[in-house]
């Protein structure tokens, strides 16, 4: 896309309570480091400079490039070592002030404020008002929505939370979302005006996600022959809702003619993510699938295609899902996903064409479908190939290019709220 009017430069970025430099797949550590970095190095590529800043939670450098174009910039704000989300709400004001001062030490002037996560929306707020530019927020995941679905045994968001929500919501020029869902959701629950609300779909990094690796290396690494391979990617945390997959295999045992394992490719994360892993492994034990449902803990994301490649299906049982990036790079590596039908999987996933999108949470259901694919290697060809076909729908690069119009739009006009139509 060719830019209409370079009014937008060099955009500061807030994701204050996890850094996109953090490995994903543990802790605070998920889909939104990625989309952070995904969408700042495609927007670099066009032109666009990107500093996003974060709470320091480490002794690693202040400052480190990590493309041209794209600083990640460690904040001081409260002790610079691994906090709970909540625990690091106090500090916010200590890092608008850091923020603040980092810019005026580098005379430097941005042009719009993006902010991730309710937290940070709080801290862009601020930003955005001394600045006086334009504040996206993205939300990525919505408290009222995460206490309707609540998975039994999770905690419910705090009422902070809800009342920060409403803040950042309310100080938002515009509020980006990843799906039409999320729309509704903000619109339905939080009252949103439509005309501040844009849809933009993330991507997936498509030189690192692709089909055709061969599953034999990995397989042998660890140790598979020809079992039929499940794989689920993600935090494990109630929300996710992996004992589904769990009962799955335990429903599949004796039902098919190979035997089935699956590979969970995660770690634990938030206050209950712990009692969570442990309660899976108790489950998966006290069902006598244990030496079926194999628990890898948080592998580098660059070594994920790998694990997608030796996989046969990949699942995903979320109680709630704001997008789900694992399931659109399962698609990107060529794997059908049976998922449970919400949020963001719904529209990733092509209902019996790239997976099956399952409506009840019964495993009896679940592990039907799984076992249509897992018995049938042409269905599960063709399943593949389509889904392949439908990631590359999904990119970065388009991405961005919504992105850039939208922050070009917020610039250009006095009035944010012919920028969403
Ligand atoms: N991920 C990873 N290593 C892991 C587990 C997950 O790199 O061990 C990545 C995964 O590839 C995906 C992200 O973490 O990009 C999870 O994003 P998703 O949207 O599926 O879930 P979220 O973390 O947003 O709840």
């Amino acid at each position: 896309m060719s830019r209409r009017a370079d009014l937008v430069n060099r955009v500061a970025v807030v994701a204050y309570h996890s850094s996109p430099l953090a490995e994903p797949g543990s802790g605070d550590a998920g889909g939104m480091s990625i989309f952070v970095r995904g969408l700042a190095e495609a927007l670099a590529r066009k032109g666009l400079r990107t500093d996003v800043f974060t709470r320091r939670n480490d002794d690693a450098t202040p400052v480190t490039t990590v493309a041209d174009g794209v600083r990640v910039i460690a904040i001081d704000a409260g002790p610079p070592e691994s906090l709970e989300k909540d625990a690091q709400l106090p500090y916010l004001g200590d890092f608008v002030a850091g923020v603040r001062a980092f810019a005026a030490s580098q005379r430097l002037r941005y042009d719009l404020v993006h902010s991730h996560y309710w937290q940070s929306g709080l801290a862009a707020k601020r930003l955005s008002t001394f600045w006086d530019v334009p504040l996206v927020h993205s939300n990525h995941t919505l408290a009222k929505v995460k206490n309707r679905f609540l998975a039994p045994g999770d905690r419910p968001e705090s009422d902070r939370r809800l009342q920060g929500e409403a803040e950042v919501i309310a100080a938002s020029d515009v509020l980006a979302v990843s799906t039409d869902d999320e729309l509704q959701q903000l619109a339905c629950l939080y009252g949103a005006p439509h005309d501040r609300l844009k849809t933009v779909y993330p991507g997936v990094d498509h030189a690192l996600f692709m089909s055709g690796l061969a599953p034999q290396p990995t397989r042998a690494r660890l140790g598979l022959t020809d079992e039929a391979t499940l794989l689920y990617v993600g935090r494990i945390q109630p929300l996710k809702g992996l004992e589904l997959a769990i009962r799955s295999v335990d429903e599949l045992s004796g039902a098919m003619e190979r035997d089935v394992v699956l590979l969970v490719v995660g770690g634990a994360s938030g206050p209950a993510g712990d009692a969570e892993l442990e309660r899976l492994r108790l489950l998966a034990s006290s069902l006598s699938v244990d030496d079926r449902v194999r628990f890898l803990g948080p592998q580098p994301h660059s070594s994920l295609p790998d694990l997608y490649a030796a996989s046969d299906v990949v699942v995903a049982c979320s109680h709630t899902e704001s997008f789900g990036l694992a399931a659109l790079e399962a698609h990107a590596c060529g794997r059908p996903v049976v998922a449970t039908a919400v949020g963001g999987l719904s529209h990733i996933v092509a209902d019996g064409v790239t997976g099956y999108l399952v409506h009840e949470r019964d495993p009896s259901v679940f592990a039907g479908h799984l076992k249509t694919l897992l018995s049938d290697d042409e269905l599960r060809q063709r399943f593949g190939a389509a889904a392949l076909a439908r990631s590359n729908a999904f990119g970065w690069d388009r991405s961005a290019d919504e992105f850039l119009e939208l922050y070009e739009c917020l610039a250009a006009v006095e009035h944010p709220e012919f920028c969403t139509c």
